[in-house]
C-alpha cells in the first residue's frame, strides 16, 4: 500500500534533534493522510467523551476491587461499540490491598495544640491497632536525613516517623521520582527500628488539603505491619512549624488499611487489524485502574480516552495501516505494574514479543504534548525525526532517544521492544495526581484534542511503516 522512502544516509547520532539533519522522506500520500488525521482529531471530542464516560459511569477503580472489574466491563462495551476488532480480557491475579473503611483516615494532633489533620494511608500500609494509636513524632526534614540517622539508635522505638521532603513542580515532572523515595522506601527503615508508624509530607505539589496516596515498595515481597500515611501539604507545614518551635508533637490516628488475600484483575485488549502485516503490532496503552480517592480522570482516564480515540480515528479514516494497532488498557498499574508484567509475561510465553514493533503509553494527564522522544535503533532515528516533523505544527519539539514509553511499557522495553513517547506538559499534574482532586473537570477539551492529534498522526505513521525499530545488533541476534 503506502511506502516510505529512505533518501539519505543513516544518522550516526543518538539525538533526535540532530537526526533532523539526516533526511527520511515519508511518502507523500502517507503524509497527507497523517495531516488529515491530525485535523480530524483536533475537531473530535471522542477522547473527552470516553474519559467522561469512564470517570462518570465507573468512577474510582482500585486494582482488584469490584470497581476495577466494572471498569473492564465498561472497556469491553466501549471498545465493541466503537467497532474495534478482537476485543478481549486477559485476567490475572494480584494481592489485594484496600484502605478499609473510609477514604480519609482519622488523624489528629493531640499535643501541644489539638487539631485534626488530613492524611491518607499509602498503598500497602498496615492498620493501626484496634482503637487507634497515639505516639510522639520524630521529625526528619528529608528522606536523606532519615537514611543518615544512626541506624543502631533506639530513638524511633514506639514513635511516629515523619519525613518532610518537598516535591518541586516542573514541566517534565522529574521532581517526582526523587520526592517519591520517602513514599516508597521510608517504611522499611521506620519499621525495622521499631517505629509504630510512618507519616510523610504528601508527594505532589498541591497546596490544597488533599493528601497524595500511592504505592509503597515491598523489598522481597515483604509487606509493612505498621500504618503509613501521607499528610496533606498544609498539614505537613503545620507539623513543621510545631517542630521548629521546639514542641513535642503527639499524633493520634486510627486506620483500617491492609492486605486482603488474592483478587482478580485483567488487561483489556482491542485491535485495528493491519492490512498487510497483521502480525506486526504497534502497541499503545493506558491504564484502566485508578486510586480509590477520586475518579482518576488525569491518571489515567485521560490516557484511556486518548489512545482509544487515536486508534478509532485511524480506523474511521478509510485508510487501514499495514500493521496492527493494538490498544491495551492495563489493569493494576498503580499497585506495581501488575497488569503490564502479566501482559509481557504472556507474550513471552506465546512467543510474540518480537511482533511488538514499537510501543507507547499515555499516562501523564491531558495537558498538551510538547515533546516527542524515542528509544529505537539509531538507524531508525531519521524516520522518527520525519514523524516528529509532521507533529511540529502541533507545537511538539524533538526529544532524546533515551527514555521509555510509559510505566506499563517498562516490562516490554526490558524485553527489547522499541519505544516512542509523547511527553505532556506536567507542570500542574502533581497538583491533582493521586489525590481526591483528580477529577474530570481538570481536563481542557482543546488540550486533550491536541494530544489525540499527535497520537493519531504518530500511530498512523508507525503502523504504516515497514521499519524494524530495534537496534541493528538486536535484529542480527534475532535472525541468527
Ligand atoms: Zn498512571
Ligand atoms: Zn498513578
Amino acid at each position: 500500500m503506502l511506502r516510505t522512502v529512505m533518501v539519505a544516509a543513516l544518522a550516526s547520532t543518538a539525538s533526535l534533534a540532530q537526526a533532523q539533519d539526516a533526511v527520511f522522506e515519508l511518502d507523500a500520500e502517507t503524509r497527507e493522510i497523517a495531516q488529515s488525521l491530525g485535523q480530524t482529531a483536533l475537531a473530535s471530542d471522542l477522547a473527552y467523551e470516553i474519559t467522561e464516560s469512564l470517570t462518570t459511569e465507573v468512577g474510582p477503580r482500585l486494582a482488584g476491587t469490584p470497581q476495577e472489574a466494572r471498569a473492564r466491563e465498561w472497556a469491553v462495551e466501549t471498545l465493541e461499540r466503537l467497532d474495534f476488532e478482537n476485543v478481549r480480557v486477559e485476567p490475572f491475579e494480584l494481592d489485594l490491598w484496600t484502605r478499609g473503611r473510609s477514604v480519609y483516615e482519622e488523624v489528629a494532633i493531640t499535643a501541644p495544640y489539638p487539631q485534626p489533620l488530613y492524611a491518607i494511608s499509602l498503598g500497602g500500609a498496615g492498620a493501626t491497632p484496634e482503637g487507634g494509636l497515639e505516639a510522639e513524632v520524630v521529625f526528619f526534614d528529608s528522606y536523606d536525613s532519615l537514611l543518615a540517622s544512626d541506624a543502631s539508635a533506639d530513638a524511633l522505638e514506639g514513635k511516629l516517623v515523619f519525613v518532610n521532603d518537598r516535591m518541586v513542580a516542573s514541566r517534565t515532572g522529574e521532581g517526582y521520582g526523587w520526592a517519591n523515595r520517602k513514599r516508597r522506601d521510608a517504611w522499611v527503615m521506620a519499621e525495622d527500628r521499631g517505629a509504630s508508624g510512618l507519616l510523610i509530607r504528601s508527594v505532589g505539589t498541591s497546596t490544597n488539603r488533599f493528601a497524595h496516596t500511592g504505592m509503597m515498595s515491598f523489598p522481597e515481597g515483604r509487606h509493612p505491619e505498621i500504618p503509613a500515611l501521607a499528610v496533606s501539604g498544609p498539614d505537613a507545614d503545620q507539623i513543621q512549624r510545631l517542630h521548629e518551635m521546639g514542641e513535642t508533637i503527639r499524633i493520634n490516628m486510627r486506620t483500617y488499611a491492609g492486605w486482603r488475600g488474592q483478587a482478580m484483575s485483567g488487561n483489556v485488549i482491542a485491535e485495528i487489524e493491519g492490512s498487510e502485516a497483521p502480525d506486526e503490532i504497534v502497541i499503545i496503552g493506558a491504564h484502566l485502574d485508578s486510586w480509590d480517592t477520586a475518579t482518576g480522570a488525569l491518571d489515567d482516564g485521560a490516557g484511556v480516552g486518548i489512545v482509544t480515540a487515536a486508534a478509532k480515528l485511524i480506523a474511521d479514516s478509510g485508510h487501514r495501516p499495514r500493521r496492527t494497532i493494538r490498544v491495551v488498557l492495563f489493569g493494576a498499574e498503580e499497585v506495581g505494574l501488575v497488569g503490564a508484567r502479566a501482559y509481557a509475561n504472556a507474550r513471552m510465553e506465546d512467543g510474540t514479543i518480537p511482533n511488538h514493533i514499537i510501543g507507547s503509553e499515555s499516562d501523564f494527564g491531558a495537558r498538551e504534548v510538547w515533546r516527542m522522544g524515542s528509544n529505537v535503533g539509531e538507524h531508525a532515528l531519521p524516520e522518527i525525526a520525519a514523524i516528529h516533523r509532521e507533529l511540529q505544527s502541533l507545537g511538539v519539539v524533538p526529544g532524546d532517544n533515551e527514555g521509555g514509553g510509559g510505566p506499563d511499557m517498562i516490562p516490554l522495553q526490558y524485553m527489547g521492544v522499541p519505544m516512542v513517547r509523547l511527553e505532556q506538559n506536567g507542570e500542574d499534574y502533581f497538583e491533582f495526581h493521586h489525590t481526591p482532586n483528580d477529577t474530570f473537570d481538570k481536563i481542557v477539551p482543546e488540550e486533550m484534542a491536541q494530544n489525540v492529534a499527535a497520537w493519531t498522526m504518530m500511530v498512523w505513521l508507525l503502523a504504516d511503516s515497514e521499519t524494524d525499530f530495534r537496534p541493528q545488533a538486536q535484529q542480527n541476534a534475532a535472525s541468527e
